[in-house]
């Protein structure tokens, strides 16, 4: 065998570009001595071509994929993921979001201001994404400049991180400089580039002049930018009925002040009415489609069959701390469930496209990684099966094999008897802020998480092993 290339034989799940998934039960991933991928599919065939001898080949009977990217995560909230809406008591005024937010977001935010713990907090979150395989994304930081500083230093260039702005509604330690941001944007833009992401928190705390001025910023320095936009309908109400009575919709009050313009990814787009799906499909946004956050929040359900006839980018994240866990298996095992009933059904392959491929494509990361194909990086995770024998389908070696989830539970999320099926049709009708069917829900999804927690063995990153399962 050729002394220059990295091997490794098993299980292969591929997504394509156009649509689908190849699978290649017994394949080989080979790479040069660059790190670049040099040719991907079945051992027989490229062993053959390469002359490449078994016995010298690595081999792997879990699944060999494209890493995972997280498009909408926060990461000062990743000490309390899992703990977002403890002690808020039940159906509190203003809805579930925004009593998380005062009562345990915004102080562990607070928290980060102090460098030696937003280092360990930063620490913490890179080992556990690496654990669940997730090697870059775009993630929230906090409103400290010198916060955000530390974690683009200290996270690999795959991940993009923003600078909070807020500066209404949200406590006095969490306000945005206003005074030194221009210079702040400008030392972080001219040190990390398009790594860093204006981010407006959301329009509940942002108001009009320092949207603008964040748009403002993001042009000058050619950056993007990020938000959240229709997760709860009490935040759509406070928004379009309180604090911007003028704009036409919620979605408009980032359209008037130019944040549309600014290529952004907007988290959650739940409630979003028809004007602002089209809104939203003019301009060059993405979607950050979050069906763990939005189940155990009560916010309801992305309206999928819209979005994907809209034609607008998508991508499944976790937005931890709202989610459990950093793990997008438990994201995509979500996303099945909640859209099993759509007019067009959720797919397994669509949702591995949704945690790989496509973000891949919206980061700016789709010439690098996010499929195997020659050429691109030779960076790839290695997932544990559930399957005790080879999965023979993509669609088995997904549902079955990395999700551990059969075919008839699957079906169970289409059925009428479900009582979990009766309490998605109440999350997407009207959203659940409290009772046995948000409790079913969140049971189900924390047992998913627990289940799909740690599934990877090992990261490797342009042929360099960056994370591996040591088992104790
Ligand atoms: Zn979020």
């Amino acid at each position: 065998m050729r002394e220059l290339l990295h091997a490794i034989r098993g299980p292969i799940l591929n997504p394509l570009p156009d649509a689908g998934v190849e699978y290649f039960p017994d394949g080989l991933l080979l790479g040069d001595d660059r790190g670049r991928v040099v040719a991907v599919g079945g051992w027989n065939d490229i062993a053959a071509r390469f002359g490449l001898d078994a016995a010298a080949v690595p081999q792997s009977l879990g699944f060999i994929m494209p890493p995972l990217l997280d498009a909408h995560i926060h990461i000062p909230q990743h000490p309390i993921r899992g703990h977002f809406t403890d002690d808020i008591g039940s159906a509190p005024a203003g809805g579930r979001l925004l009593a998380s937010l005062e009562r345990n977001v915004f102080p562990a935010e607070g928290r980060c201001e102090a460098p030696a713990h937003a280092r360990q907090v930063v620490a913490g979150f890179l080992a556990d994404t690496l654990a669940n395989g997730v090697v870059g994304g775009a993630a929230y930081m906090t409103v400290h400049p010198r916060t955000t500083r530390l974690a683009l230093e200290q996270l690999p260039d795959t991940w993009s991180v923003g600078l909070v702005l807020m500066n209404q509604n949200c406590p006095g330690y969490l306000r945005t400089e206003e005074a030194s941001l221009v210079d702040d944007v400008a030392g972080l833009a001219r040190d990390f580039g398009r790594r860093l992401i204006v981010t407006d928190r959301f329009a509940v705390s942002v108001n009009g002049p320092l949207r603008r001025c964040g748009v403002d910023l993001a042009r000058r320095h050619g950056l993007r930018m990020q938000t959240h936009l229709d997760e709860q309908r009490a935040e759509k109400q406070l928004i379009e009925k309180v604090l911007y009575p003028e704009a036409a919709s919620y979605t408009d009050v980032y359209a008037r002040d130019g944040l549309l313009d600014c290529e952004p990814i907007l988290a959650h787009c739940i409630h979003v009415r028809p004007e602002e799906v089209a809104a939203i499909a003019a301009s060059r946004s993405a979607i950050a489609h979050c069906p763990v956050s939005n189940t155990l929040l009560g916010s309801g359900v992305m309206p999928l069959t819209t979005i994907r006839a809209a034609g607008i980018p998508h991508t499944l994240c976790t937005d931890v701390g709202a989610s459990p866990t950093t793990s997008l298996l438990c994201e995509m095992a979500q996303f099945l469930k909640v859209h099993a009933g759509d007019t067009a059904e959720a797919t397994p392959e669509e949702a591995l496209r949704l945690v790989t491929l496509a973000p891949a494509a919206i980061l700016g990361l789709g010439g690098r990684i996010g499929r195997f194909a020659p050429g691109m990086e030779w960076t790839w995770i290695d997932v544990a099966s559930f399957l005790a024998a080879p999965a023979v389908t993509a669609r088995e070696a997904i549902l079955e094999g990395l999700l551990g989830m059969s075919e008839a539970e699957l079906a169970a999320w289409r059925g009428a008897d479900d009582p979990r099926v009766a309490a998605v049709g109440r999350l997407r009708r009207e959203g659940l802020d409290e009772g046995p069917h948000l409790a079913l829900l969140e049971a189900d999804v924390r047992a998913t998480a627990g289940r799909l927690e740690r599934r990877v063995r090992q990261v490797v990153s342009a042929g360099r092993t960056i994370w591996k399962e040591t088992r104790s």
